[in-house]
């Protein structure tokens, strides 16, 4: 498979998240009122545990990312890595949890779709401009600037580069980030999601990195898993980082993190707010438990942080 092939098929990835999420929201497993400007229809059925995987992925990764918002007491700014087509910006507006500043970061292509339709969807286009104090408001094909949103295109590889773009938009490394990556490193070889792991800690320091994807991929299931995406060559390059959890953790750790922490998603969906579990759990009949036991243990949040400002930033955790 060729470079451009591959790349190609990771941008695809952010579709699969999208259309997996809108179907899930339409069962009622959560809210998201703004997904559907960017999957116009709900599309064919998902499988009960698909849909209570993604359940326990948005449910984990919003815990961690609301308690760091929550502690920082929104005086921070977040850089969504990878975010392709996600809804994060408006879900914390109508929650009262905006940060400073909210940047998103992803291949232009990708980008430019989102902003054609944040530009044509006025559900999307309204909170941005509400938020926004000027008329100078940066709204062209490839990137987007108001005062508490930004979104660039620009390839998480390069580092040099993503570093000089946020710069340009006025990100502030004093100010307490939270970086997030929800299935992105897995894209890169161990070296490059080390390199942007590495570059975020040393340019914040005060910071948290919240990390979603794969682990546990050397047993038989994980090999299915593989070989699945690479039907449709989709090249899981960091798929070394995902063998176990203590690789995940030590991703951090040996790149200037203090602190770091790591839980598979079974775990995770066994520690969420039990009542809404429940709620979730009767949505649809699942007979098979061991499926959704065996698919949630072969995906992981792993979190860090470094925390020069003291705010206690090492407590997060489920
Ligand atoms: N984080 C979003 C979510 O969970 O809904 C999207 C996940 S999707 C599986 C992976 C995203 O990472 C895609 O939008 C893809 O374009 C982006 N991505 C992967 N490698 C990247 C790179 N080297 N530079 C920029 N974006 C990248």
């Amino acid at each position: 498979i060729d470079s451009d092939t591959s790349d190609e098929a990771v941008r695809a990835t952010c579709d699969d998240a999208t259309i997996c999420k809108r179907f899930a929201t339409s069962k009622s497993y959560w809210k998201d009122p703004y997904i559907q400007y960017f999957v116009r229809s709900v599309g064919e059925r998902k499988a009960p545990e698909i849909n209570r995987g993604y359940y326990a992925r948005v449910q984990g990764v919003n815990h961690l990312l609301d308690a760091f918002i929550r502690k920082t007491e929104c005086d921070c700014q977040v850089i969504n890595l990878g975010a392709g087509l996600d809804t994060t910006f408006w879900r914390l507006k109508d929650q009262n949890l905006m940060p400073r500043k909210f940047f998103e970061v992803d291949f232009p292509t990708v980008v430019a779709r989102k902003i054609h339709n944040i530009k044509t969807k006025p559900p999307l286009s309204k909170p941005l401009i509400e938020t926004h104090s000027t008329d100078s408001l940066l709204l062209d094909a490839h990137s987007l600037d108001s005062d508490r949103y930004c979104i660039i295109g620009a390839d998480l590889r390069d580092i040099s580069n993503l570093d000089e773009k946020l710069k340009k938009f006025q990100l502030n490394p004093e100010l307490p980030t939270l970086l997030l990556s929800e299935c992105v490193l897995v894209y890169m070889t161990p070296s490059q999601s080390s390199n942007v792991v590495h570059w975020a800690a040393e340019t914040f320091p005060t910071a948290m990195f919240i990390n979603y994807e794969q682990v546990n991929m050397s047993d038989r299931f994980g090999q299915v898993m593989i070989e699945n995406l690479q039907r449709r060559q989709c090249t899981l390059a960091g798929v070394e980082a995902c063998r176990s959890l203590d690789s995940q953790k030590e991703r951090f750790l040996k790149t200037g993190w203090e602190h770091a922490d790591a839980l598979d998603m079974m775990t995770v969906y066994s520690m969420l707010p039990q009542e809404d579990v429940g709620r979730i759990e009767r949505l649809e009949f699942l007979d098979e438990r061991e499926l959704l036991q065996q698919l949630l243990q072969h995906y992981s949040i792993s979190w860090a942080s470094k925390d020069k400002l003291n705010l206690g930033l090492s407590h997060l955790a489920f």
